[in-house]
């Protein structure tokens, strides 16, 4: 029996694939549930409550839980929030997971570890975040006039994020991409100049489906942009179709399906668009996220949970093991989101960061 306080030491072995035999090789990790934006798709419009400290997972619980998982098969750690950049310490924790290895088919090799982020703070800590071995950042911008972006996060500031995105480029990481989530009537209008300026930033744009997350509280039917509607919105203005494309060299380990322009002044440019809703991609789903209180999430859609956090605090050896391996066996096929704005889960998107 580990010690009172100490952390229960994960030494067994799980065989990470799901009641549907899909494997996972993908882990999301929430560092924290607070943020300092209150975008309006996210959060609905109320105080929120937030968990206390000490039920967030302490930064060694982190690196405990991805040692393990990458030990079982993770080749990917994507760190959320929240917004991870509110998360002190997380330097220091970025250069821990980065020495981690990956057990992967083909042998080992270095864990990969990017992150999401507002970018809102990201501009003094972009240089010591890559120095530290994070690879890859996604950057969420849903608006490039700036009234607009501080209208839909309620306390954004667009300069800040350009400045993120440049120290970003200027400190060299691997990969960059800006996640958009299209909105009628919000953004529908400037998708193209959103894709253009990411690639004038050589980032890889992606446009993403809304999705009733809190109960369906923040999800407005009327505003979904479907993602064969992105792609058309896109192809008017660059003045090219928009042909299916492998994502060579930009596809990760997410569910983004991939489309390159071509013909025209942006010829050969890349875009993706993840269509939850209306290009369902449940059947090769390869992921489990971490809340920031240590609850594994089979899936996104899904408010089942398995508590890591007292299997890791509780000491019992074995314990963490038993129950990523139920929260696999009871992982549901497919999410039941509905047009409508019926058939999400309760939680928020920011509990669990997307
Ligand atoms: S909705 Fe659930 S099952 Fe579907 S891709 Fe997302 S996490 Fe996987």
């Amino acid at each position: 029996m580990t010690p009172p306080g100490a952390l229960a030491s994960v030494t067994g072995t799980v065989d990470l694939v799901d009641r549907t035999s899909r494997q996972v090789r993908y882990l999301r990790i929430s560092l924290l549930d607070r943020c300092n934006y209150r975008c309006t798709y996210c959060m609905p419009d109320e105080p929120m409550e937030f968990g206390a400290r000490e039920e967030v997972l302490r930064l060694e619980e982190v690196v405990s839980l991805a040692a393990a998982f990458a030990r079982w098969g993770v080749q990917r750690v994507r760190l959320t929030g929240g917004e991870p950049t509110l998360r002190r310490g997380l330097v220091d924790l970025v250069g821990s997971l980065a020495r981690l290895d990956a057990h992967t088919p083909s042998g080992l090799r270095p864990l990969e570890v990017v992150m999401t982020t507002n970018a809102e703070r990201l501009a003094p800590m972009a240089a010591p975040l890559r120095q530290a071995g994070l690879r890859g950042l996604t950057i969420s911008i849903d608006s490039l006039v700036p009234e607009r972006f501080a209208r839909i996060t309620r306390r954004g500031n667009l300069h800040n994020v350009l400045s993120g995105i440049d120290a970003a480029n200027a400190a060299g990481y691997e990969h960059l991409k800006l996640n958009t989530v299209a909105i009628k009537g919000f953004n529908d209008d400037e998708l193209a100049e959103l894709a253009m300026f990411a690639w004038s930033k050589g980032m890889t744009p992606r446009f993403i489906e809304q999705m009733p997350m809190s109960g369906g509280a923040t999800f407005v039917p009327g505003e979904m942009m479907s993602a064969a509607q992105v792609r058309d919105a896109v192809a008017r203005v660059v003045g090219s179709e928009l042909v299916a494309d492998d994502g060579q060299g930009v596809r990760g380990h997410g569910p983004a399906s991939y489309w390159r322009v071509a013909s025209g002044p942006w010829a050969g440019y890349r875009l993706g668009t993840i269509g939850a809703l209306t290009e369902n991609f449940c059947g090769t789903c390869n992921r489990l996220r971490v809340s920031a209180t240590g609850q594994l999430h089979g899936c996104l859609a899904r408010d089942e949970t398995g508590d890591l956090r007292a299997a890791l605090r509780g000491g019992r050896c074995g314990e963490v093991e038993r129950v990523v391996k139920r929260v696999l066996a009871t992982k549901r096929d497919a999410h039941a989101f509905g047009l409508d704005g019926h058939g999400g889960p309760r939680k928020a998107m920011m509990s669990i960061g997307g």
